[in-house]
């Protein structure tokens, strides 16, 4: 079993509910933490969750997605074609700030007497909301109310409401409202992970301006040369007197409101904060924007910013919510209790939303904008861990998504190049397109990201059935990305004529630039094929388009039995004695890893060993052929999953979050239960928990996407292979009743699992064929359909060995 904390949050503290996230005490040790967990984002802007008063901090970061500035790459030794610039994401001016003095007192969560302290993110609402009384050092009781919100339906627009009473006397109250821009540098403490960035001053003063409560600061990177407008405005209301005084330089903005408070008289401001960036356009255009965004804030009102936020949200919860419902006795120990699982999944399913929602013309950055870990940088994590559930919830996004990536073809067209490569090579990790991995053995060698875009769009394609999409806009993708592989691998006289693709890494980042990694081949069969299948169509029912496609891609039609051929001869690596895919030709070469003897403190093993040390051990970072077991399941038996399953699970680390929920969903397929809970649970708990041990630098995107695959792909059973939409339950010992709609071909499906029974309903559509268990069935509007689980929950018949035992260091 792997020995964890499974909820290290005391509950006193962080109690589990099922509709919101709380912290009851302030508690200084989770600072770093809570200003991740209770970060706020629409996919456009992040703000992270540090305090209003502006201290304590951990990080005060506020971002904007694909806003970056690029540095150059310094390398000891290079070699030709190593990514040359690096790309960050820039900490921008931080417009969040509000300080609070009565009597000339600051207050600040550090330092102040605190009676009641209590903050929430609010699932249904979207807002984070914090009340606090203070006892100031004279005696006086001073009610803090405030609500953040970050809207999902004004990608441009946030806003704090921070209402303050005396509940005991009169006295001097002084709310400062500021914005500032800071250089900020981080201190990387030796994690690889946090990446590099560019040195010193970041964003320069462009322009400036303000007239009563507004101010707008207007600056610009210098070498991406990209632009960002600030603006904030305030609404002040109270019946006291007060007075209030604005300024500003390049770099500050400041509202600084004067009141003389009465006991028990409300003073309430609002604060509305606008971002509007480009690549393109004069600072001055993007002001005169975030002016236009901030009157129409002020002319709608704080109440009509919540209600549409709070109908974003309900809209996201009525296509995407898991409800679950578990027995205490199912998870085995005090906690976390069966509330904490459903807060745990609607942390993550928030989360997701929140890194989702507006993203328009970007990516999903690897911690969504709740952290500047990874320096803002997308990575396959989107195709893979993130697709799936938007797909199936929230299809517009994926599409939205998939075209960002597509708008990356030239980039990765020049990549390709570069490589020596025909096709187009898209980058390992990027916010512009081209190569940020200045580590090429876990970076670009990862060429199998051409395939999982590919896959994404199969699947995208499959379920929604937009083949204009597919025509439109994916084809020339696939097109390049098949031509790639083809020129990439060949055909060998050694290996019988199959087509090996030699010097590659998989997902697994402990065993780097392999011979025919397993997952790279197989997924690169399916782009190939998925290439073919695409442009044969594409011939005959699209010669409009295809012509097109021909101008851009000079493509030719024997391309398409050329590739055909590669992927029928594709090379699927198998260890002759005992049947078992092999992860890569050498992977059973490679010494054992001592696990035994490998104390917890030296995980994850990237931060204390050598490279080449690992890269000699049969030790995996993350799932790599488990992951083809579950992408590619219809094209392994049951019984190979199985025994391929035993073998790679128990040396598979976990040292990356992509891990636990693949090996989860695997888990469940297999039969074991017992592993799959207990994976689904480490998948579920990876931030609230902190058992990566670095929520501080934001939230784990792909394995909060993750755990919705851990529910429906997992203990649903649920399949999209070929476009064939199967359900499989698999109930667990704790499971008692799971229930999910899945937006499919346009219409909603409401599934309902309990211990016995699989329930279909067709919410909205004209029909749909669904599988049960390898029953067909045809779904009419207002005809649920119900249908017993034959599969009961299993052991794994070998405990111990099918999960990694990881010795208490
Ligand atoms: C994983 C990659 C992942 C990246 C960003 C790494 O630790 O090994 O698979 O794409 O993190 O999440």
């Amino acid at each position: 079993m792997i020995h964890y904390d499974i909820r290290t949050l005391p509950d006193y503290i962080f109690p589990g509910y099922r509709w919101h996230f709380a912290e009851k005490d302030f508690h200084p040790d989770f600072l770093a933490e809570a200003e991740t967990f209770f970060a706020l984002s629409n996919g456009y802007m992040g703000i992270r969750g540090s305090f209003e008063e502006g201290y304590p901090v951990h990080l005060s970061s506020t971002v904007i997605n694909g806003f970056y500035e690029s540095w150059d790459i310094v390398y000891g030794e290079t070699a030709f074609g190593f990514a040359k610039t690096g790309q960050t994401i820039v900490n921008v001016t931080d417009a969040k700030i509000i300080r609070l003095f009565v009597d000339d007192e600051p207050f600040t969560a550090a330092t102040s007497r605190m009676v009641e302290f209590e903050r929430a993110l609010d699932f249904r609402r979207g807002t984070l909301d914090r009340h606090v009384v203070w006892e100031t050092p004279s005696g006086k009781r001073v009610v803090i109310d405030s609500r953040r919100l970050v809207s999902l339906e004004h990608r441009h627009l946030a806003a704090i409401s921070y209402q303050v009473t005396i509940e005991n006397a009169d006295a001097p109250v002084v709310i400062s409202s500021e914005m500032r821009y800071e250089e900020k540098q981080i201190d990387t403490g030796g994690d690889q992970r946090l990446g590099h960035g560019p040195r010193g001053r970041v964003l320069h003063p462009r322009t400036n301006r303000a007239s009563e409560r507004r101010i707008l600061l207007g600056h610009a990177t210098e070498r991406s040369d990209m632009r960002l407008a600030c603006g904030v405005d305030h609404v002040f209301a109270t019946e006291c007197n007060h007075r209030v005084d604005v300024s500003h330089d390049e770099d500050h903005g400041k509202a600084v409101f004067t009141v003389d408070a009465r006991a028990g008289e409300p003073i309430g401001l609002v604060k509305y904060i606008t971002y509007h960036s480009s690549r393109s356009r004069p600072v001055e255009d993007l002001c005169d924007r975030a002016e236009r965004t901030l009157d129409r804030a002020i002319r709608n009102g704080l109440d009509d910013l919540v209600e549409s936020q709070r109908q974003r949200v309900a809209d996201f919860w009525s296509r995407a919510d898991v409800v679950l419902s578990a027995k205490p006795a199912a998870v085995g120990r005090s906690r976390p209790e069966p509330e904490d699982v459903q807060q745990a999944l609607r942390f993550n399913l928030f989360h997701v939303l929140q890194a989702t929602a507006r993203v328009e013309g970007a990516g999903v950055p690897a911690k969504g904008l709740t952290g500047i870990g990874y320096e803002g940088h997308y990575f396959w994590d989107t195709e893979i861990y993130l697709i799936p559930f938007l797909v199936f919830t929230h299809p517009r996004v994926a599409r939205n998504l998939l075209k960002f990536r597509f708008g990356m073809l030239d980039k990765a067209r020049q990549r390709a190049r570069e490589l020596s490569q025909r096709g187009a090579l898209f980058a390992w990790r990027t916010i512009n397109g081209e190569e940020a991995s200045a580590y090429y053995a876990a970076g670009t060698a990862q060429y199998h990201i051409n395939a999982d875009i590919a896959f994404a769009l199969l699947r995208y394609v499959n379920a929604t059935g937009d083949e204009d999409f597919l025509f439109e806009e994916g084809a020339e993708v696939l097109v390049e990305t098949a031509r790639l592989w083809r020129d990439l691998g060949f055909f060998s006289a050694e290996r019988d004529g199959r087509f090996v693709i030699a010097g590659v890494t998989g997902p697994d980042e402990y065993n780097t630039v392999v011979n025919n990694n397993l997952f790279t081949n197989l997924m690169a069969r399916v782009n190939l094929r998925f290439a073919a299948y695409a442009m044969r169509r594409m011939v005959e029912e699209r010669p409009g388009l295809y012509r097109k496609l021909v101008d851009r891609t000079g493509f030719e039609p024997s391309e398409i039995d050329d590739w055909a051929e590669a992927a029928d001869m594709m090379l699927v690596p198998t260890d002759e004695k005992t049947g078992i895919p092999l992860q890569d030709d050498e992977f059973l070469e490679k010494k054992p890893w001592d696990f035994e003897g490998t104390p917890e403190e030296n995980y994850p093993l990237l931060l204390h060993y050598h490279p080449l040390v690992i890269y000699r051990h049969q030790v995996i970072k993350q799932a790599d052929v488990v992951l083809a077991l579950f992408l590619l399941g219809d094209q392994f038996t049951l019984e190979e999953k199985k025994r391929t399953f035993d073998f790679y699970d128990p040396l598979t680390t976990g040292d990356s979050s992509l891990s636990a929920c693949i090996q989860s969903i695997v888990a469940s397929e297999v039969g074991y239960s017992d592993k799959a809970v207990e994976y689904a649970r480490y998948a579920l708990l990876m931030d609230l928990a902190d058992l990566g041990k670095n929520v501080k630098d934001g939230l784990h995107m792909a394995s909060m996407g993750g755990t919705w695959m851990v529910t429906v792909f997992g203990f649903a059973g649920f399949r999209d292979h070929r476009g064939r939409f199967s359900f499989q339950p698999r109930p667990t010992e704790g499971l008692q009743r799971m229930a999910f709609p899945l937006t499919i071909r346009g219409q909603i499906l409401d599934v309902e699992i309990t211990r016995d029974t699989a329930s279909y309903a067709l919410r909205e559509g004209e029909g749909l064929t669904i599988w049960h268990e390898d029953e067909e069935i045809s779904l009419l509007p207002g005809a649920p359909v119900s249908k017993p689980i034959k599969s009961g929950p299993q052991a794994s018949p070998v405990p111990g060995r099918a999960v990694r035992k990881r010795k208490k260091g």
